[in-house]
């Protein structure tokens, strides 16, 4: 198993919209419950849920008040701090309410809602300036994939991404193929590696080499309890990105506690 003493694995679940306030309440004390009776090592995997901006307040609550060992974030960040922009949400807002991530960039954001790299770098920006820790998704499409092979695309996006980042900056990197997500396809674990080592490169050569050896870079894309050994063993990939198979707690924990139900 090749864990990089300086990067500890992160499991992280992007529920998408799903789940209200109420069922998140539910679902985040389950999860909690059934990891800590399985006996999970969360100083060893990082487990980080990422709900809808709705359940934030009611999670942070739930995750002080019986002091659970999960981080949780946000889907979106407005590039923004305040004012005039109906339906934006601020880094700020997110801060105040002890998110330790935002996802930026996801594809659906990218494709749906037409984000451009450049809203991506300002929104990697913004997060910063709230002391949250970006998840930075990055991936190709099936037409990119064919036209330039896997790297391309990703390694762009990331350079873009990191436009405003500096070499003191906390952040974790998601590599998503957009043909993979939801599609039940995942990459192959040598594809994952061969992106996220080109992925390590651009960190190394735009913020140093330090930060590119203490950066987590995730495999998304179709995840499952079945195939998620095969990605970490690979030597650049530090966690994983889940979408369908976070919001099914056996699923899920089965992810996280990859090193104990698959044998390595
Ligand atoms: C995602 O939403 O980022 C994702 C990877 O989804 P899925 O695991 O369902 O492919």
């Amino acid at each position: 198993m090749n864990i990089n003493p300086r990067r500890t694995p992160l499991i992280a679940g992007n529920w998408k919209m799903n789940l209200d306030h109420l069922q998140a309440i539910a679902f985040v004390q389950k999860l909690a419950w059934n990891l800590k009776d399985a006996g999970h090592d969360f100083a060893a995997v990082e487990v980080a849920v990422f709900p809808p901006f709705t359940d934030l307040r009611s999670v942070q609550t739930l995750v002080s008040a019986d002091k659970l060992p999960l981080a949780f974030g946000a889907q979106d960040v407005s590039a923004q701090d305040s004012g005039a922009y109906t339906g934006e949400i601020s880094g700020a807002f997110l801060a105040q309410l002890e998110c330790q991530y935002v996802i930026i960039g996801h594809s659906e954001r990218r494709t749906l809602h037409n984000e451009s790299d450049e809203q991506v770098a300002a929104k990697v920006t913004a997060a910063l300036k709230h002391n949250l820790v970006p998840l930075i998704c990055v991936g190709e499409s099936a037409e990119d994939l064919a036209v330039h092979g896997p790297s391309a695309v990703p390694v762009a996006q990331l350079r873009a991404a990191l436009a405003g980042v500096t070499n003191a900056a906390d952040i974790v990197v998601a590599y998503e193929p957009v043909w993979a997500i939801g599609s039940g396809q995942a990459a192959t674990p040598e594809q994952a590696e061969q992106v996220a080592a080109a992925l390590r490169g651009v960190l190394a050569d735009t913020l140093g080499q330090d930060v590119a050896d203490k950066t987590r870079i995730l495999y998304g894309g179709s995840v499952k309890s079945g195939n998620i050994a095969a990605f970490m063993r690979e030597p650049n990939v530090d966690g994983a990105l889940v979408g369908g198979a976070s919001l099914d707690i056996p699923e899920f924990s089965s992810i996280v506690r990859y090193q104990k139900h698959v044998d390595l």
